[in-house]
């Protein structure tokens, strides 16, 4: 299985996990820029963040052999923190960046009217950078949210294929569907979607326009989720090309509207990031 994860974030995650994700097939992912689970207390934070983003965790992922892309943006939760509103100046600094292949993650997280701000702007950066958005539905609230995130999309002018809406389940999934955008599920280990759900789903509205995500972060969640949704599409009678299709070739298509995906380049070139090795002494 070659494999995609187009929604995972490896800066919360261990160099385990690299191993075995390499180990069953991931080869490619991207890293979107979001929440670090508490409040940053200026834009400046955020610097660092981007800079790691395109910087040493794509290195650290080079020396799994998995190459790593990433999206920039003001999460929606800190879109309400009138100390990070800030960053929105330094965000153009970073589209331009090799690497960096949608805007994201933007969207609601309360449905404040800070975040209909905010949300608007970044899609209005992903126009004037002719990249594609990475769309994050409320936890809470998810069809109305859903609606109204669709809504959003319409007014902004961004064509739907170039945008993915994520998190989605059963109740959101036709809006979605019928929108035109892309269609994105993150598969948890106890929560949101599991593997047969997911399954189920490619059943019903098969697998054109569908990215399937671990959206591993810092809580309770299984980086070899997109391998595992493989094998259970196997086990349901999908071939192996409609897994391929859904684990890598729907990915490498809609990131690839970007221009900037770096499949083609040898992932362990260098040794060392600015002089900095992941080995601790060792030989
Ligand atoms: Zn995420």
């Amino acid at each position: 299985m070659r494999i995609f994860d187009p929604h995972i974030h490896m800066s919360s995650r261990t160099t385990d996990d690299y191993e075995s994700m390499a180990a069953v097939g991931v080869a490619a992912l991207v890293e979107p820029a979001f929440w670090l689970g508490q409040p940053r207390t200026s834009a400046a934070s955020f610097v660092d963040y981007f800079d790691s983003l395109i910087g040493w965790e794509r290195f650290r992922a080079s020396q799994f052999g998995i190459r790593h892309h990433c999206t920039i943006a003001l999460n929606p939760k800190e879109a309400n923190d009138p100390r990070c509103r800030e960053v929105l100046d330094l965000l153009p600094r970073y589209l331009a960046k090799d690497g960096v292949v949608a805007v994201g993650e933007v969207g609601y997280d309360s449905m404040t009217a800070e975040e209909d701000e905010v949300f608007a702007h970044q899609l209005a950066l992903a126009v004037e950078h002719g990249l594609p958005a990475l769309v994050h539905t409320p936890h809470r609230d998810k069809a109305a949210g859903t609606r109204r995130t669709l809504d959003v999309v319409r007014e902004s002018g961004l064509p739907p294929e170039r945008v993915v809406v994520d998190h989605l389940n059963e109740v959101t999934v036709k809006a979605v569907a019928d929108s035109g955008c892309w269609m994105g599920f993150s598969i948890y280990p106890d929560t949101k979607m599991d593997e047969a759900r997911m399954v189920a789903i490619l059943r019903e509205h098969g697998t054109d326009r569908v990215l399937v995500n671990s959206a591993a972060d810092w809580g309770r969640s299984d980086p070899l989720k997109t391998y595992r949704t493989g094998l259970a599409m196997l086990e349901a009678g999908f071939t192996e090309s409609d897994v391929d299709k859904v684990l890598w070739r729907n990915p490498v298509e809609f990131y690839g509207q970007s221009g900037r995906l770096m499949l083609d380049e040898p992932a362990d070139g260098e040794a060392t990031f600015a002089g900095n090795s992941i080995l601790r002494g060792g030989s």
